[in-house]
């Protein structure tokens, strides 16, 4: 909003000045960013060429999810000079992702200072964010970030990057075309309508379940909804107000939703851990460096494999804050070494069956993750008999077996899906996989916020060299049309004379 407009509102509101000087910090940082990307001539003019299909304009990337992973995406691109992208998500603006709708802790779990999705613009930062609308002092007062405010500096982050984002779109199914081209059937809930775009490379920024969904163990399938809930599910906590609540799991979620439950005012809150202790040390973060950013991907089978087997077999543990939010309440317990074998419905409750017994509760919370099934995400029900997995490609030592690792993607070098039986299905190389699932093939890229920016630019260029590769032909027959001459032939005279004196000096 203009200042001069805030000025007149701010007479009919009596605004606070800090907050007008918030307003103008902002607005001169977005002026900095301008000028930064102008300095750097960016973003670069477009240069993939234009085409159709059937008469529509072909879209030279379509993105699924604007969260965090998709507006990177979309970022990196642009700066690369791919302009002709959309980003769609099925969610409302500012709705996207984790940060706002199922987080449920009060901050991140990363240091403030990370960088984050800036992709390399100071401007960008969260800091420089948080600085201009707060000052310096609240910066250095800042403990960990406000989930809601990392989710408003995502927001901000789109549009001063004038991200082409368009929300309330769906992405119901991807098919081939030919083998350089992908259908993409979307439907518009704001609008109603069905829609086909067509796309040369699609990237799917789907998020943690991007590959699949949350995952709840089988027994707890035939229980009515009523009495249990995944922890990324839309929990009604008001509800559960002097209610005997259970928690499965001891991982970040898990203490985030027991300490929501009883911050609302549960009866009690169980902690059901099926582990004898806590994991403590959040192992990858001890490694983190630029590294194992860059060089996690040059790593063989084996030592990928290795060093997430080792992670994973760890564990991370909840942050610290949230275990304290938990264990403040008098009315929260650990039940720790408590391995959950199954539930059955009672006629007001549910009875966990567990290694220490029945238990009965009216309301449990399944913090046990997410998983990789592909049955789950009709988008991708075309490619998903071809789609290589680890465990197609890779066998483990015996002793280091995982499956979650097993049911990782096995992606090429730009996050592009490979196929099973090379040959079956050559469009599959135009899907990239730009969520956590990437991990082990290359690294943590494409989930968390520290490395963002690295994966993002990996994904981006790898696009540009593909659409290159591809369109080689016309861009050869523009590099033989180019006829803007640098010199005009006016520059020198004719040496003729000259040569011919030398010439003949010789000669004598
Ligand atoms: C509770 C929680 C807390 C976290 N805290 C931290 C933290 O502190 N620090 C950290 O580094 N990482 C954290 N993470 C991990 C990671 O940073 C987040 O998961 C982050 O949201 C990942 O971004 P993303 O873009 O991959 O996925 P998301 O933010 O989940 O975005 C995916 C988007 O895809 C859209 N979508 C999916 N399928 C379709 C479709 N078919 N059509 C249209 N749209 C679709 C969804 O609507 C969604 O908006 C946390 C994760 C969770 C779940």
């Amino acid at each position: 909003m203009p200042r001069s407009v805030l000025i007149r509102i701010d007479r009919m509101f009596d605004l606070k000045p800090e907050f007008l000087q918030s307003v103008s910090n902002l607005e001169a940082l977005e002026h900095r960013l301008a000028e930064d990307l102008s300095l750097l001539e960016i973003p670069p003019k477009e240069w993939v060429p234009a085409s159709e299909y059937e008469g529509a304009r072909i879209l030279d990337v379509v993105i699924i999810g604007a969260g965090m992973c998709g507006l990177v995406a979309a970022a990196a691109l642009k700066m690369l000079g791919i302009h002709n992208i959309v980003c769609v998500d099925r969610a409302p603006k500012g709705l996207e992702g984790p940060w706002v709708t199922f987080a449920r802790m009060e901050t991140l779990r990363s240091p403030k200072q990370l960088t984050g999705p800036a992709l390399g613009l100071p401007a960008l930062t969260f800091r420089a964010w948080y600085v201009a609308q707060f000052g310096t002092n609240a910066w250095e007062q800042l403990g960990k970030i406000p989930k809601n405010q990392w989710m408003d500096y995502l927001i901000w982050y789109r549009k001063v990057f004038a991200l082409p984002v368009r929300n309330l779109v769906s992405v119901m199914n991807i098919e081939p075309v030919h083998d350089d081209l992908l259908a993409l059937n979307v439907i518009d809930s704001g609008s109603g309508k069905a829609e086909t775009l067509y796309a040369r490379h699609v990237v799917l920024a789907t998020g943690r379940d991007g590959l699949g969904g949350s995952y709840v163990p089988e027994f707890v399938e035939s229980v009515p909804r009523k009495f249990w809930a995944h922890s990324a599910d839309d929990i009604d906590f008001d509800a559960l107000r002097e209610k005997r609540v259970a928690v499965v799991g001891a991982g970040a979620s898990a203490m985030d939703n027991a300490a929501t439950a009883l911050e609302a005012g549960a009866a009690k809150v169980d902690m059901i851990i099926r582990r004898k202790d806590l994991p403590r040390i959040n192992k990858f973060t001890g490694i983190a460096s630029q590294g194992v950013v860059q060089g996690f991907a040059g790593l063989s089978d084996e030592w990928k494999w290795k060093f997430l087997e080792h992670t994973l077999g760890a564990q991370t543990p909840p942050p610290r804050d949230s275990t304290l939010r938990v264990s403040r309440h008098p009315n929260s317990r650990f039940l720790l070494g408590t391995a959950v074998r199954g539930m059955h419905e009672e006629p007001e409750s549910v009875v966990l069956k567990t290694s220490c017994g029945d238990l009965e509760y009216d309301f449990v919370i399944f913090a046990t993750g997410f998983r990789v099934d592909l049955d789950r995400r009709p988008e991708l029900v075309k490619f998903a008999p071809f789609i290589r997995f680890w465990k197609d490609v890779f066998t483990p030592e015996p002793g280091m077996e995982n499956g979650e690792l097993a049911s990782s993607p096995y992606l090429g070098a730009d996050f592009e899906f490979l196929e099973r039986v090379p040959g079956s299905c050559p469009s599959l190389r135009l899907v990239h996989c730009f969520n956590y699932q990437a991990t082990l093939s290359h690294g943590k890229l494409s989930g968390d916020i520290p490395a963002v920016s690295d994966g993002g630019r990996r994904l981006a260029r790898g696009i540009a060299r593909s659409l290159f590769v591809a369109d080689r032909e016309t861009h050869f027959a523009n590099l033989v049309a180019f006829e803007t001459p640098e010199l005009l032939g006016d520059e020198w005279t004719d040496a003729a004379a000259a040569i011919a004196d030398l010439q003949r000096g010789a000669a004598e």
